[in-house]
């Protein structure tokens, strides 16, 4: 180990939703506070920019209104598939924000709460020496701390690396638009699903207008279409409804943001007795929209039973025990819907059941009476 030691009581690694919760909490109830964000300034992340009921009612908690950042209502869900497309009425209010303003966001009323935030700095190990932990950087340098909240996202640390989920095999990609003005209008507070052969995908609009496109494909169908521009292109004419929509439209960046591995279906083991929160701790597939309330959900959550004396490891049987059912319908219906036989159904028995994608929006995600006592306390 190297470089100058620095102290503190409680030390969160990663500033995304999961980390940015934990920290505010914890120095909200005036415990002394240090969180390490790899990254210098506000960035994109892969995700849908999906916002459920839940996640809004956790930012809320927090003091971020994501309405006052620019965030779109999104009331309807579409789904399309070759050439079939349905709607059905979403049995809540979701929103769509990018996470280039979230995240800020959030990272700022962790700060305005008490919580020091180090940009820049990137933990590379975590290790126990005796009570304390202490985080390598990686450019060289040290923080110790009584306790410590990995909050990395998608980025394992060395020795800590989560076990592979349940379904594995898909690359995630994300990139902004500007739509033709009256495919704006028609995806107005609408969050449209379009299911391809290997994969899946959203399409809604975020603050300002532009849309985000964010998919997630099997890597076979990733090789033999040469990358993302071939992938992209076989797309349109594949999926009948993106085709239309992506008509007249504008890349917002020159390239797109892509993720890989995605660990699905993957839940930490209260044996590792460390705090996880969000990716760290749950990755839950992606067309639940769920990932950010679970991310939110923990980091509240865990600061909950570190200040009420719980261990690390009950925390996490705790956290498992709420994600139970979310997980592992979620992880079936994904695998069904980048199968081919799943994604022939799913269209007709959405327009059978019309109420079927308000049930399973509803069944994916973390029971009510658990949110509320999370989001309160
Ligand atoms: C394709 C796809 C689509 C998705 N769509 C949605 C959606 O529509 N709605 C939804 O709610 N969820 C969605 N999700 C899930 C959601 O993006 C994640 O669950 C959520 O971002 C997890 O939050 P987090 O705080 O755990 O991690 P992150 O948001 O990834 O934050 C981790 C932070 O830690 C920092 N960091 C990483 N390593 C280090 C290190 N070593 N040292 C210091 N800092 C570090 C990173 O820079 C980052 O800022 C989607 C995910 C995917 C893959």
């Amino acid at each position: 180990m190297s470089g100058d030691p620095r102290a503190t009581g409680h030390l969160v690694v990663g500033g995304g939703p999961a980390g940015s919760m934990a920290a505010l909490r914890l120095a909200a109830a005036g415990r002394e506070v240090v969180l390490l964000e790899k990254e210098r300034a506000a960035h994109h992340k892969v995700c849908g920019e999906f916002l459920s009921c839940e996640a809004v009612e956790y930012l809320r908690a927090a003091g971020v209104e994501p309405l006052a950042l620019g965030a779109r209502t999104i009331r309807i869900v579409r789904l399309a598939s070759k050439t079939a497309l349905v709607e059905a009425l979403l049995p809540f209010t979701a929103l769509s924000l990018s996470r280039f303003a979230l995240d800020e966001a959030l990272l700022a009323r962790a700060e305005a709460s008490g919580c020091r935030v180090v940009r820049g700095v990137c933990v590379d190990r975590l290790s126990r020496d005796g009570s304390q932990w202490q985080a390598q950087l990686r450019n060289s340098g040290l923080w110790r701390a009584s306790a410590v909240f990995l909050a990395s996202g998608k980025h394992d640390l060395c020795g800590w690396e989560r076990k592979r989920g349940a379904q594995g095999d898909l690359v995630g990609f994300k990139l902004h638009w500007r739509l033709a003005p009256q495919q704006t209008d028609a995806l107005r507070n609408a969050m449209e699903l379009f299911l391809f052969a290997g994969g899946y995908g959203g399409l809604s609009l975020i603050e300002n207008d532009a849309a985000n496109l964010c998919l997630v494909v099997r890597r076979a169908r990733l090789r033999e279409e040469g990358g993302w521009p071939g992938l992209l292109k076989n797309l349109k004419k594949e999926n009948r409804h993106l085709g239309l929509r992506l008509q007249g439209a504008t890349a917002l960046w020159d390239r797109a943001l892509a993720i890989f591995p995605i660990p699905y279906g993957y839940v930490a083991s209260p044996a590792d007795e460390l705090w996880r929160l969000g990716d760290q701790a749950a990755v839950i597939s992606s067309f639940t929209g769920d990932g950010m309330s679970i991310a939110l959900h923990s980091g509240a959550l865990a600061t909950r039973m570190f200040l009420a004396g719980s261990t690390a490891g009950e925390y996490q049987k705790e956290l498992k025990r709420h994600l139970r059912r979310s997980m592992s319908l979620s992880t079936r219906l994904s695998q069904a819907l980048v199968a081919g036989a799943g994604r022939t159904v799913a269209p007709y028995a959405v327009a059978l059941f019309p109420n079927l994608m308000g049930w399973i929006a509803q069944s994916t995600r973390i029971p009510e009476r658990v949110l509320a006592a999370g989001a309160a306390s």
